[in-house]
């Protein structure tokens, strides 16, 4: 047996073990990919749930460093989808048996935000008779509005912690009260304690951000008992602070083959939960969506979002499939499932087992 054999059989990987593995490259990187496979098939089987993604607004409150539709970039178009168009939307959801979708925009805090997302869900239960499951992911909320959207039928929470290295943290948000590490984890908590399967991730590959970084990230998301993950790499955005430092980052297809072994090992640390293929992986490889389901993701976005303002939810450079209407993204990612050897869970919630066996 080779050191990465034994590293391989053991229960419980250390921070050491994680960094070892996110350095490997050739054919020690495949094999460490082809155990990650066959964890998955035999902990998750090889099925893919579809989440409809509806990215419903890029207005926002925030200035994080690294997004492109943060609060102060002035240079591209805000736009609002009307509740009806976002309603259309989940009808297309329900009757391709994607059977449930993600509400996904920036961040407001005003009350009139938070009744509207409140109704909204109570239009989109109604209009679909229950059988979509709803996830938001609307950034950090006070507790009560976290728990009157559970009210209203959001049962699932995407807020990724974007590094659990409060000092990277800091580095990639402006410092004031709007961006706190602390209130991040804050939310986190909060989203467990309501009842919420609750989604995390990082970026991967940002700048400042070494491989103990990303091995914590990995030891944060097994700590906190995550149940579900979008991680992918970062990609830079010309109208961003974080731009400046873009000759520090690595290659893309480093970032990208780094994101692959991201997936990879958090799926051999948390074999349960259910881990998505992010758009942001196509963006550096064409194929980047298929490979990340080969490697251990089981849960892929199309996206749904009606066609005219697609091009303005550019988060980075590059972003993938904005052409594209709704018809056209799930038969493109019906061939990419079937490529990476999945078969698509049409009809099925597809919940995190790792919720549905943890205390709740
Ligand atoms: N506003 C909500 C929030 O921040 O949680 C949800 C929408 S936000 C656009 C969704 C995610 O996009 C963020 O959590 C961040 O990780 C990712 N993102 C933003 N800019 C990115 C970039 N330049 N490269 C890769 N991912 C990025
Ligand atoms: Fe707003 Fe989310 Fe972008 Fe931050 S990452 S600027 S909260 S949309």
């Amino acid at each position: 047996m080779n050191g990465l054999d034994t590293i391989l059989t053991k229960q419980d990987l250390n921070g050491d073990d994680l960094v070892y593995l996110l350095g490997l490259q050739g054919m020690q990187k495949a094999q460490l990919f082809e155990h990650a496979a066959s964890v998955k098939a035999s902990e998750v089987g090889n099925v893919v749930y579809f989440r409809g993604l509806i990215e419903f607004s890029n207005i926002c409150e925030k200035n994080c460093f690294y997004c492109g539709i943060r609060k102060d970039n002035k240079n591209f178009q805000r736009y609002n989808l009307s509740d009806e168009s976002i309603l259309a939307a989940a009808v297309f959801a329900h009757k391709n048996n994607f059977a449930s979708i993600v509400l996904q925009g920036g961040e407001l805090s005003s009350a009139m935000f938070t009744k509207r997302i409140t109704q909204l869900l109570q239009k989109i239960h109604k209009a679909t008779e229950g059988a979509l499951r709803v996830t938001l992911s609307l950034g950090e909320q006070p507790k009560e509005v976290f728990q009157e959207w559970y009210d209203a039928g959001a049962h699932r929470y995407l807020l990724r912690v974007e590094s659990s290295n409060p000092n990277l943290y800091r580095k990639i948000h402006p410092q004031n009260p709007k961006h706190r590490f602390e209130n991040r984890l804050q939310s986190l908590n909060d989203l467990k304690d309501t009842g919420y399967q609750v989604g995390t991730g990082v970026m991967i590959g940002l700048p400042f951000q070494t491989p103990e970084d990303l091995a914590n990230d990995i030891l944060f998301m097994r700590d906190f008992g995550i149940d579900m993950v979008g991680m992918g790499p970062y990609i830079e955005h010309s109208d961003t602070q974080l731009y400046k430092y873009r000759g520090l980052l690595m290659p893309q297809e480093e970032r990208f083959q780094l994101s692959l072994k991201m997936i990879a090992l958090l799926r051999m640390v948390m074999p349960k939960i259910n881990i998505a293929s992010a758009t942001a992986l196509q963006a550096i490889d064409k194929l980047g969506r298929e490979k990340a389901l080969k490697v251990g993701a089981n849960v892929i976005m199309p996206n749904i979002t009606p066609g005219a303002h697609r091009d303005d939810y550019l988060l980075y450079e590059n972003k993938p499939c904005t052409e594209d209407s709704a018809d056209d993204c799930k038969n493109c990612l019906e061939v990419r499932v079937a490529l990476s050897g999945n078969t698509i869970g049409y009809g099925s919630w597809g919940d995190s087992i790792h919720f549905q066996q943890r205390d709740k």
